[in-house]
């Protein structure tokens, strides 16, 4: 029998595990918010693992794809000190394939290919037992039931409440946000103090960070502890504003580091929330969680990696219809929950460590996560 299996959201999470059930002739309904793929910018580049983003491309069969997209030399981290000097300069070897870049909306367009999308179908709420099944209900009144849905819409799911009455909390640290484009052409210095991939400069409770994005694109975070109301006498929308705010809050640090700030645009505030760790909750036939919304952790690189392979594992058990549908997703949570786990817990004391007290920690990190190998390939 065929079931009726819907996910809402197209992000990483939703796209892998609709694109898998399609290569495996499952038909799935994609419900996403979003009025079209390119209804906002898609955000800086992910950096996807081996063993865990990278396998849920190759069981959507797009490794050749996604070997061909991605920047291997985007791997290489460079560290300053505040004064400018340079930590760490590690670069990756050409073979080096363990965590490559790809651009979100690469990722997206890639994982899209022949999925047909509702582009504009928000979901306002899910309600399982119902009748027919479970029941969704859309933001312009409408609803639809489904034997499954599999809710996949990120940090602030509409479908978790079905599940659990858990919402995510602030962090206490947040970040803002700069694009620089052209980077090559219209500010050299900056493109050489980058490099091919991450520059990250660690100061008493903040951190300035920069990734080269593909076609000289630049992302800046700088991430800083704070109440959730800092900005409450600055707006938002004034670039001017939010970038001397910024630029007080840094002050001090080398000019050519703060210049990602004075020759940044478009800042956009994202406070850190996460979900607390090991969110579990208990079974609820016909509706589950992936990525987001089952487990929001700091950003750290793990959440679009997770949300992928969970999409690709729970598409691949569904397709391999040995069982029940529901003992399939009850068995796949377990799993889910257990290795979602062990990285909440991973990158919340990453966060911990990386916005410190003690810049010399957030060194350490990055010590801890290179292999042993590193330091002869350091400058
Ligand atoms: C600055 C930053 C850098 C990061 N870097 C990395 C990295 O390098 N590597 C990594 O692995 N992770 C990284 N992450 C984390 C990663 O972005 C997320 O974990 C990942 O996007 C989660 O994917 P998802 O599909 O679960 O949710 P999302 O990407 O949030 O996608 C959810 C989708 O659901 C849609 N949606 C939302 N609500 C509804 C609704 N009610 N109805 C219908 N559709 C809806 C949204 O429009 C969206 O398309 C980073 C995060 C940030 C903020």
């Amino acid at each position: 029998m065929r079931h009726r299996i819907a996910v809402v959201g197209g992000g990483p999470a939703g796209l892998t595990f609709a694109r898998v059930l399609h290569g495996h002739g499952c038909p799935v309904t994609i419900l996403e918010r979003d009025p079209g793929p390119d209804a906002r910018p898609p955000g800086g580049m992910l950096d996807l693992h081996q063993g865990l983003g990278q396998l849920a491309l190759e069981k959507a069969g797009l490794s050749a794809e996604f070997e061909a997209l991605s920047r291997p030399e985007a791997q290489a981290m460079r560290i300053l000190d505040t004064d400018g000097t340079v930590l760490r300069d590690w670069r990756p070897r050409p073979d080096d394939r363990a965590n490559p870049e790809i651009d979100r909306g690469q990722l997206r367009d890639l994982l899209l290919g022949p999925l047909d999308v509702r582009w504009g179908r928000g979901v306002t709420q899910v309600v399982p037992g119902a009748r027919d099944g479970v029941l969704v209900r859309f933001t312009d009144g409408r609803q639809e039931t489904f034997d499954l849905v599999v809710g996949a819409d990120g940090a602030w799911s509409r479908v978790r409440p079905a599940v659990s009455p858990v919402t995510p909390h602030y962090t206490g640290v947040t970040s803002v946000e700069a694009s620089l484009d052209d980077i090559d052409t219209r500010h050299p210095a900056l493109a050489e103090l980058i490099g091919d991939g991450s520059l990250a400069v660690y100061g008493v409770n903040r951190s300035l960070v920069a990734q080269r994005n593909s076609g000289g694109h630049v992302k800046a975070y700088a991430r800083f502890r704070a109440p959730l109301e800092w900005h409450t006498d600055l707006d938002l929308a004034d670039d001017e504003a939010v970038r001397s705010s910024l630029l007080a809050l840094f002050d001090g640090w080398a000019a050519p580091v703060l210049d990602l700030l004075r020759r940044g645009t478009g800042f956009v505030h994202r406070p850190t929330y996460v979900l607390p760790v090991s969110h579990t909750w208990t079974h609820v036939p016909g509706v589950t969680l992936l990525g987001d919304a089952a487990h929001l952790m700091p950003p750290l690189g793990a959440g679009a990696n997770l949300a992928m392979l969970e999409g690709a594992e729970l598409a691949e058990s569904i397709a391999a219809g040995s069982g029940d549908l529901d003992e399939t997703v009850r068995a796949f949570e377990e799993q889910m929950w257990a290795r979602a786990g062990r990285w909440a817990k991973i990158t919340t004391a990453g966060l911990d460590r990386l916005v410190s007290p003690d810049p010399a920690e957030a060194l350490a990190v990055f010590d801890q996560v290179q292999p042993s190998d590193t330091a002869e390939r350091r400058r």
